[in-house]
């Protein structure tokens, strides 16, 4: 009998992912042969140095990069089409972009482009949104460009949840915050993962990949270098920091090449 944990449903899967950008001398090989399942209430981390691929594979999942060889799989379909968007949500790095609108204007926006309708269920779900990433209503009336970089964080997660997505992607979700809004970030993260939703994320920190992340990918020019439970990849190291796991990972990809 196959066992419970067998049984949850994958959300997102690659299988021999590769992205190269450009051609000939010019050619840069952003992703070769990435691997990996993501399932509902997981969270798997992208790890790696600058220019290892992380981007690259998150664009890649999202669908608006199409891979050169391989393929992605999100929630059964193929990544980047109609039915896919409308069950994920995706946080960018920088989320400060629609300085114009207020808060609620801009998670407004998005439940509309989404979709969700009628009009008073839009209301409701866009309340919700900013209740649960805890912006106050002052923040809701006020314009994206008086935004600290946490509340934009914040308003973001708003947008991209406002549509209750299964797959939750975020690109450097803690990058620019501070300890407590890190924290903060994190127990939103949570709350979408009670809810059975599954993460992918990118990262350099290595609190953000202890404390939100379950499996961690570390990518070494374009490959995994390392992968496993986070627990037992950072283990080893009693650093601060990502840098040991970075290197063992180096060493690791360089020992296959
Ligand atoms: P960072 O941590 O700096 O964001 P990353 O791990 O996300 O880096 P990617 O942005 O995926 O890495 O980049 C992987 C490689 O692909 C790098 O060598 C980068 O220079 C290259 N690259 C990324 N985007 C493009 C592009 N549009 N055209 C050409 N090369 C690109």
């Amino acid at each position: 009998m196959p066992s419970p944990v067998a049984n949850i449903p994958i959300v997102a899967e690659a299988t021999q992912l590769h992205k190269t950008y450009g051609r000939g001398d010019e050619a840069v090989e952003a992703v070769r042969g990435v691997d990996f399942q993501l399932k509902a209430g997981e969270c798997l981390g992208l790890l790696g140095a600058n220019g290892s691929g992380k981007s690259t594979t998150i664009k890649l999942v999202l669908g608006t990069l199409r891979p050169t060889a391989g393929r992605v799989q999100v929630l059964g379909g193929t990544a980047g089409r109609r039915a896919a968007r409308a069950r994920s949500g995706y946080v960018p790095e920088e989320a400060r972009r629609f300085g114009a609108l207020t808060g609620r204007e801009t998670v407004d926006l998005f439940a509309r482009l989404q979709g969700v309708r009628p009009r008073a269920e839009r209301r409701s779900r866009v309340d919700e949104a900013l209740a649960l990433v805890g912006l106050r209503p002052e923040a809701w009336r006020q314009r994206l460009a008086t935004y600290s970089r946490g509340m934009a964080r914040r308003l973001a997660m708003a947008a991209a949840w406002v549509h209750r997505p299964e797959l939750l992607v975020l690109d450097e979700p803690t990058s620019g915050l501070d300890p407590v809004g890190t924290e903060e970030l994190l127990a939103l993260l949570d709350v979408h993962r009670a809810r059975g939703g599954a993460t992918l994320l990118s990262t350099h920190d290595r609190l953000t990949a202890e404390r939100a992340c379950d499996r961690g990918l570390v990518l070494v020019r374009g490959r995994v270098g390392l992968e496993g439970p986070t627990a037992e990849l950072m283990a080893q190291d009693a650093s601060s920091s990502l840098l040991p796991l970075m290197r063992r990972a180096e060493a690791a990809e360089r020992a296959d090449a």
